[in-house]
């Protein structure tokens, strides 16, 4: 009977004599096996390579109202999201985290929460903000089991003593080795390159999500902080209401903040821009589309920007004469998300009568500042207010 005996054979001929199953192996096979061992044992010198660099694996946290960004030293900007928890309010398991979380907003079942937990530039749910702390440093770490990094974090100004301490206490449990905290307008600065360690007056105006920061900083240290509850957000408001005032159409959140970003300016722009908006018309109850320009989105946010300027004015008159004349030279730097809104420079310039210059990249100005004290200790431990 000829019947294919291969697979039966082999397996009871290597049963039967395992030692000698390599001798009838044909060349080729031994060729690739050698190569195995070869990449088994350069896979094990690479690991252990990628072991010591666990070892360097230090973290800089900016936990932003709007977005957390994580640094890692020697990689840059591994993790950019916004602060945005989704979790199931009955089993009360995370759902999403980040982006995913935040394409939830407005959207979700009633079983489900989208959550912003970090609020106005103060952390208004201590839960939320853990998780997703942890989430965030989860997943810079991309599942190194043996990490345990130190951690900087730039947390609001205006922080208190319990949050710092939760703060810390998650990025512990997140298994950090050290943590410290510094405070964003001071990193901001730094990361906004601003040679903050000399005897000269530098003022940063960060403009974030919740809250827009003022700093004035001479020598590392902070000469005058003011934080108001003026930034991106309140802008998303404004632009909703007027729609609503105006149109009698309403708008989500994330429509609000599209518009935004894509019409929002402080001074008229060179060139008109227009822009398509959907919404629920709240006389008809019926999905309608509108078309609306970059002029009236400018009214809509005349208010916000009116007091954020309102409140550098206030700086400016409190900051001791020296440093003031130092300003006067050097200027303003803008960083944050906000600093983005078209023209908001020249509008400051105007008004203030100062040069007012716009950081390379303001949404990483935080993070860059606390990446540079990774490699900086003796900087780091004058600025940490841990
Ligand atoms: P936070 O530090 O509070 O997390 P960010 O500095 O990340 O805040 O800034 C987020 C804010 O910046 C959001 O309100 C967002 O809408 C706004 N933003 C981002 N990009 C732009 C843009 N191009 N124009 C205007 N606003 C912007
Ligand atoms: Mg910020």
């Amino acid at each position: 009977m000829e019947t294919n005996p291969c697979g039966l054979s082999v397996s009871a001929q290597s049963a039967a004599k395992p030692y000698n199953r390599f001798h009838s192996l044909p060349e080729e096979r031994i060729n690739r096996m050698s190569s195995n061992s070869f990449q088994m044992r350069y896979s094990r010198i690479h690991n252990m390579r990628s072991l010591f660099s666990l070892f360097s694996s230090d973290l800089a946290i900016d936990l932003g109202t709007a977005n957390t960004l994580v640094f890692e030293h020697g990689k840059g900007i591994i993790v950019n999201e916004p602060s945005v928890i989704a979790v199931n309010k009955i089993t009360n398991e995370v759902e999403a985290v980040g982006r995913e979380a935040k394409e939830m907003l407005g959207r979700t079942p009633g079983n489900i929460v989208a959550i912003k937990p970090m609020k106005d530039g103060v952390i208004a749910d201590f839960r939320h903000t853990e998780k997703m702390l942890n989430y965030f440093i989860q997943k810079a770490h991309n599942r190194k089991m043996m990490v345990h990094p130190r951690i900087v974090i730039g947390v609001p100004s205006e922080i208190t003593q319990v949050e710092k301490r939760a703060v810390m206490d998650s990025a512990y449990r997140a298994k950090a080795s050290e943590v410290h905290l510094v405070e964003q307008a001071m990193v901001a600065a730094i990361g906004a390159g601003l040679p903050i360690t000399e005897p000269g007056g530098n003022m940063v105006v960060d403009i974030g999500g919740g809250t827009t920061d003022i700093a004035v900083i001479s020598l590392a240290g902070i000469v005058y902080s003011r934080s108001v509850r003026m930034a991106g957000n309140q802008m998303d408001e404004a632009v909703i209401t007027y729609l609503k005032r105006k149109y009698n159409l309403l708008i989500g959140e994330r429509t609000g903040e599209q518009i935004k970003i894509q019409l929002g300016s402080a001074y008229p722009l060179d060139k008109p821009m227009q822009m398509e908006v959907k919404g629920r018309n709240l006389i008809e109850g019926v999905p309608k589309t509108i078309t609306i320009d970059d002029s009236e989105i400018r009214e809509a946010l005349g208010e916000c920007i009116a007091t954020i300027i309102n409140a550098i004015r206030v700086a400016l008159e409190r900051t001791p004469p020296e440093l003031s004349a130092d300003i006067s030279d050097r200027g303003i730097v803008l960083t944050g998300g906000g600093a983005l809104i078209k023209n908001l420079d020249k509008r400051i310039r105007e008004e203030t009568g100062l040069p007012v210059s716009i950081a390379d990249d303001p949404l990483a100005s935080v993070v860059l500042g606390t990446g540079k004290m990774l490699s900086d200790f003796k900087l780091l431990r004058k600025i940490s207010i841990d």
